[in-house]
């Protein structure tokens, strides 16, 4: 590991130490960040805040900075970020590099929608400075490195356009659902009123029998103009952590029906308006501290595909049923639908369709021939994986998924190599 602590450092260390892969947080769950026996670059420590524009709401940063300090330092001030995923431990960089998406895909895009320019460092000590209003040129850096996996440089600034909020809470509904029309009825109906929309599914079913939406809008005060029966829930504080490693996964055959059964009834008695602040409706998995050890030494596979919405109800349908007849998976099903407009960056994940995601306890080649099952359903529905959350797609369907590959190449740093790019890309 090799920490790169200023912009100013970058060139050198770069050029001293390349080939290498520049790492984050390492919330990634799959082999993006990875490379086995040869340097990771750690920009953790560059993590000023360098600049805030209060009229524009441009916030410059270096590519440490934690989303989780962005969002608690400025939701106070009115402010937070546009885009975030599921974890708030994870870097800008990070973000960029995977160009996440969070909840509200619909009205606010991905990460990459809200970045003005980018600041990266070649290993050959050449300065990119990238931008989605710049020239032709600048345009192509932008969109090679948003979703660029880290391959095109190392960054080493960026700015983000912040968004204006009435304060760090939310009015939040669950709403169960009996079926997957149902399902599509229900989060087409919310995206018109509510930013936040996704649904917990049951992934026992078979035919995603059962399920909850979730949807929320950002509201000034958790004491104003409130349901009368609505119930606040706050920030957790501390947190728990997970205490050991079993010595086998807790979630398997004999316990994912009962757990999923237990959550969905949870869920459904607590149905109904809540005030929400935004910890637990962005981030429920961060108040269990490493909450990945329940899956047992062997770890666990996530599996993440988008669809297109025109094959959506029934790939998801063929998905579920396969995940079924397999006694594999776990409770943390999401199924949420993307909204229509096209990402910026060339090998970034969000489409417009409907995105699966499913854990899967690995249990070696029986998980593995069983997501071989599903990268077909994917295939034959023209979806794609989420390469953040990939450590052993087939390159046929990472080819046919990502339409803008050859393009992405041009802009690669000969100095960078990652053990997915060596998989995926060949080198
Ligand atoms: C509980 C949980 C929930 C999640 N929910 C979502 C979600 O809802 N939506 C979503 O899109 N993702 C989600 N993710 C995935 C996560 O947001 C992404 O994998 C994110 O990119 C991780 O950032 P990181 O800082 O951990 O980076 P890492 O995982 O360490 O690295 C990610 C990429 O960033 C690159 N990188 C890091 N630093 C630099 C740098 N300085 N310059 C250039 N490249 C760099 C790395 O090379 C790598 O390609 C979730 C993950 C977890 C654990």
């Amino acid at each position: 590991m090799v920490p790169i602590t200023s912009a100013a450092a970058a060139p050198a260390v770069l050029r001293a130490t390349a080939p290498g892969i520049a790492r984050g947080m390492e919330r990634s769950y799959g082999d993006v960040a990875l490379n086995a026996g040869g340097t990771l670059w750690d920009t953790r420590s560059m993590n000023r805040l360098v600049s805030f524009d209060t009229v524009t709401g441009i916030l410059t940063v270096e590519p440490g900075v934690l989303l989780r300090d962005i969002q608690a330092t400025f939701s106070r001030q009115g402010w937070m970020l546009a885009v975030t995923p599921g974890t708030e431990a994870v870097t800008v960089a990070g973000a960029i590099a995977n160009d996440v998406h969070g909840k509200n895909h619909a009205t606010m895009g991905t990460f990459a929608d809200h970045v003005t320019s980018l600041t990266l460092v070649r290993t050959d000590g050449e300065i990119v400075e990238c931008g989605p209003d710049g020239d032709g040129e600048s345009r192509g850096w932008f969109e090679a490195t948003c979703g660029g996996l880290g391959l095109t440089g190392l960054i080493v600034q960026a700015s983000i356009r912040l968004k204006r909020v009435p304060g760090p809470w939310l009015l939040a509904e669950d709403i169960p659902y009996q079926s997957l029309s149902e399902f599509f009825e229900l989060s087409d109906s919310s995206e018109a009123s509510f930013e936040h929309v996704v649904s917990w599914i049951d992934i026992t079913t078979g035919g995603g029998r059962r399920g909850i939406v979730s949807r929320a809008n950002s509201i000034p005060s958790p004491h104003r103009d409130l349901p009368a029966s609505a119930t606040v829930l706050g920030a957790a504080r501390g947190g728990i952590t997970f205490p050991v490693v079993p010595p086998v996964s807790l979630v398997n055959s004999l316990t994912l029906p009962l757990l999923n059964r237990a959550y969905y009834r949870l869920k459904r008695a607590g149905a109904g308006a809540k005030v929400v602040h935004y910890k637990p409706f962005f981030y429920p998995l961060d108040a269990i501290g490493d909450w990945n050890r329940a899956y047992g030494p062997q770890g666990f596979y996530q599996y993440q595909c988008v669809l297109p919405r025109e094959n959506g109800l029934e790939g998801v349908r063929e998905i579920l049923a396969i995940v079924a007849r397999s006694s594999q998976g776990s409770f943390l099903g999401v199924l949420k639908t993307l909204g229509e407009r096209e990402p910026i960056g060339m090998l970034s994940f969000a489409r417009p369709g409907v995105n699966l995601t499913i854990d899967f306890p690995n249990l070696g080649q029986s998980t593995l021939s069983l997501l071989s099952s599903l990268d077909s359903v994917v295939a034959a529905h023209g979806g794609r994986l989420y390469l953040a959350k990939d450590a052993r797609m087939p390159v046929s369907l990472f080819e046919a998924g990502y339409p803008r590959i050859e393009e992405f190449v041009t802009y690669r740093d000969p100095g960078i190599s990652s053990e997915m790019s060596r998989r995926l890309l060949g080198s």
